[in-house]
């Protein structure tokens, strides 16, 4: 394990709520909020937060500012964005100051995503606008899934890289960094036989109401059209104790919402004499004074276990909204994709969430298009939607990759087919949606406020089962209040209410 076992996050300054509220813009317009969309390749900052804000706010706070500038890009999940808020504090530890523009950086970083091809090359293209400008003496860097998964590689590709480093060897990034300082032209960090997780004295969070934690890197599973495995590494489980830590220490600093992160977060099997299993962990994450809600994602369905619906039931700072992925409603295709578990299986797993005391939403990934599926395979899927009838669902077309079995499998779907299943899916799935919508009109939820319309009197939040809802009020400062929000309309996409007096 590292030895910087204290984590702590980098402040947000604002002399106060009005300052804050004139410098975090909304999320508005998404119904559901886990982050996952992102997957299809969302860059940038997250949503809801001024990036110029958050570059003030860190440059002001950490010492020796003004060392050099970087530019960091993300791609992908909610792990790379989190990924990203550490490599954020390594920097800014070191003295950098984070800026908007890779024309005004003088470190650029991507922070990649190859779960799907078109990801993967988004880096490329990007990687191409800087090759004209490589004269300018900045120092490019590829982090993450795309730097493992292309290695050295890239800098054949592109040789004005310097930095190539694959996220299961970001602990030693304040190294690597400095190797970069020192003018060393190719550094890498690609090893992945690790038993370290990434934890660093300072992280840079993005949101200040909401913060990641990831608990598990890394996956063990093989699922045969998954990269993950490779770009990351077995998995590795942070100690709980160091969980705790950080959990009080991010309360402390007003943090109220905090999300546990892993590929498989239910499979973390704390490395610590206490041996705390996932649901202990979970509540006790939820004692920590200060702390009003829990999530965690995503969730394996082979791990998942009673013992966790009962710590839902039993802790209501536990949200109530559980991510499931499942992939394909057909048993033949869950066992050509090495999921480990049948539909029915599947479903006893829905069962026991549906079994709750206190409603749980639930959410999927589907992806369609795997190698050999078939029209019966597909309705299938289209079925299993019909039974579980999902809050939402992330779909994609299967996409090829490298190092995976199934990129050797035959009866490969075309591209016109894959999109064709992935409307029908989808369709379905808006089908569902707006029936599930329409029964929540009247109803009324607790809001977390994490966004301000530009339109007068406008905001959004997000309820604990994850929706996002815009709605009205009169109050001026409501930014990372909770509030209560009458649901008074419905679409397949969006829900929008009023605050509830
Ligand atoms: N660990 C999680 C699980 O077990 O489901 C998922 C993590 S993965 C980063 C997120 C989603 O990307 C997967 O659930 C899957 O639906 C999708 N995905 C992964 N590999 C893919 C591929 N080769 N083509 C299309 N979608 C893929
Ligand atoms: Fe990929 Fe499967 Fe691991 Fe999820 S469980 S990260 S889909 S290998």
């Amino acid at each position: 394990m590292l030895n910087c076992e204290l984590n702590a996050s980098v402040q947000h300054s604002f002399a106060n709520a009005e300052d804050k509220l004139r410098h975090y813009k909304g999320e508005m317009g998404k119904t559901f909020d886990i982050g996952l969309e992102r997957l299809t390749g969302g860059v940038g900052f997250p949503v809801g937060v001024d990036a110029r804000a958050r570059n003030l706010a860190a440059a002001t706070e950490i010492p020796g500012a003004g060392r050099g500038t970087f530019f960091l890009e993300t791609f992908g999940c909610q792990m790379n964005d989190h990924d990203s808020e550490k490599v954020a504090g390594v920097l800014l530890s070191r003295g950098y100051t984070q800026v908007e523009s890779p024309e005004s950086a003088s470190l650029i970083l991507y922070n990649t995503c190859s779960i799907r091809e078109k990801a993967a090359q988004k880096v490329f293209s990007r990687l191409g606008e800087f090759g004209l400008k490589q004269d300018e003496g900045r120092i490019i860097g590829v982090l993450g899934c795309v730097a493992q998964q292309e290695g050295e590689e890239i800098f054949k590709r592109a040789p004005w890289v310097s930095l190539v480093c694959g996220s299961a060897s970001y602990s030693k990034l304040p190294e690597l960094v400095a190797q970069v300082e020192a003018g060393n032209q190719r550094v890498t960090g690609l090893d992945t036989d690790t038993d370290e997780t990434f934890e660093t004295p300072v992280t840079r969070r993005d949101n200040p109401w909401r913060a990641y934690l990831t608990i598990i890197e890394g996956c063990d599973k093989a699922c045969s059209y998954c990269v993950v495995p490779y770009t990351r590494g077995p998995e590795r489980s942070r100690a709980s104790d160091s969980i705790l830590r950080e959990v009080r220490q991010l309360a402390d600093l007003g943090y109220s919402e905090v999300q546990l992160l892993g590929q498989t977060v239910n499979s973390y099997a704390d490395p610590t004499a206490r041996k705390m299993r996932f649901s202990e962990l979970l509540l006790a994450v939820a004692d920590a004074p200060g702390i009003r809600r829990v999530r965690f994602t995503t969730s394996h369905p082979r791990d998942f276990t009673q013992d966790i619906v009962d710590a839902i039931d039993a802790q209501p700072k536990l949200c109530n909204h559980v991510h499931l992925p499942v992939q394909s409603g057909s048993t033949r295709v869950l066992r050509a994709m090495q999921r480990t578990y049948s539909r029915e299986e599947y479903l006893e797993k829905i069962a026991m969430i549906r079994g709750a005391r206190r409603p749980i939403s639930i959410t999927t990934d589907i992806i369609v298009g795997f190698p050999g599926e078939t029209d019966e395979d597909l309705a299938e899927t289209l079925s299993l939607l019909d039974v579980v009838r999902y809050d939402a669902i992330f779909s994609f077309k299967y996409s090829p990759r490298p190092h995976t079995p199934s990129l050797a499998m035959r009866d490969v779907i075309s591209e016109d087919e894959k999109s064709r299943r992935l409307a029908v899916l989808q369709e379905k799935q808006r089908e569902i949606q707006t029936a599930r919508h329409s029964t929540m009109v009247g109803e009324a939820f607790e809001l977390l406020v994490g966004g301000k319309s530009r339109r007068e009197n406008q905001w959004s939040g997000h309820t604990s089962c994850h929706r996002v809802i815009n709605f009205s009020s009169q109050e001026t400062a409501l930014l990372g209040k909770y509030v209560q929000v009458r649901v008074t309309g419905a679409t397949p996409n969006s829900l929008v209410g009023e605050e509830a007096p």
